[in-house]
């Protein structure tokens, strides 16, 4: 939303392959400072194992990731640096169970970013406000609801102060009711220069945010643009015939 013209993230011609199952291709993308792309497609169509082969939860096979020009996957790169700059929030909300919302927010930040307890604190605070979760501080986990679960790992995400943040289909364990409250969320975000890729299958919710998509089938892109290329003038059947299911 608030794009720039620096390129933070390159995908170049990734393949991941599982034993004989060769789930990407081909994929290449480029990614700028501040933008908000968006992954579409079929269930199995290798949305998920992109996104994990971004934050290095997969090796891939072949290829190059890049982060600022530099290739992630070579022998001498940091990766921890690296991984503690991309967030990941995953369907499941992957909350610790045992801790309550505040310390879900502050361990990663003392652990890994060697804030003190008073810092982690005032950030926790700061980020529970911003998705309205500021006081339920003390709930457990299993006290709140699915949404009110996803928008406390928004905030545990954004308290590691990402570059990127990765987000995986982040509505689709949730019931109905509660999908708008954590696109609501993510809709403010995005307004703040942070970098979000994001899996997901709310299409209205893709072409209000996105500024740039992809379609993804059969581990290879099959079309990628503008909201308004994919949505009104598909060049690919499949993107098309994909797309018309949710018109
Ligand atoms: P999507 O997110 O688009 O639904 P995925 O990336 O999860 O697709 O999966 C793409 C394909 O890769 C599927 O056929 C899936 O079964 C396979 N796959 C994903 N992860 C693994 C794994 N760890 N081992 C073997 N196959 C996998
Ligand atoms: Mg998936």
């Amino acid at each position: 939303m608030t794009e720039s013209n620096e390129t933070i993230l390159s995908l170049k011609h990734i393949k991941k392959t599982f034993g004989e199952h060769q789930v990407l291709k081909d994929i290449s993308f480029d990614i700028n400072k501040g933008e908000i792309a968006t992954i579409i497609g079929p269930s199995g169509g290798g949305k998920s194992t992109t996104l994990r082969c971004i934050n290095l939860l997969e090796e891939p096979t072949a290829g190059e990731v890049d982060f600022h020009g530099e290739n992630v996957l070579a022998p001498n790169y940091n990766r921890n640096i690296y991984r503690a700059k991309v967030g990941m929030v995953f369907q499941q909300f992957d909350l610790f169970e045992n801790k309550n919302v505040l310390a879900n927010c502050m361990v990663g930040q003392e652990l890994v970013l060697k804030r003190s307890k008073d810092e982690a604190r005032k950030i926790a605070l700061a980020n529970l406000k911003k998705v309205g979760m500021e006081q339920y501080v003390n709930a457990r986990p299993s006290q709140l609801s699915g949404g009110q679960q996803q928008r406390v790992a928004i905030a545990r995400a954004i308290c590691m102060d990402p570059e990127i943040l990765l987000f995986d289909e982040p509505t689709s364990a949730l019931d109905p009711e509660m999908v708008g409250e954590v696109l609501s969320v993510m809709k403010n975000l995005a307004t703040t220069g942070l970098t979000m890729i994001i899996v997901t299958h709310e299409m209205a919710f893709a072409k209000e945010i996105s500024d740039q998509m992809f379609f993804i089938s059969d581990g290879v892109i099959t079309e990628q643009g503008k909201p308004d290329q994919l949505f009104n003038h598909p060049q690919n059947e499949k993107t098309a015939k994909f797309l018309s299911n949710f018109q």
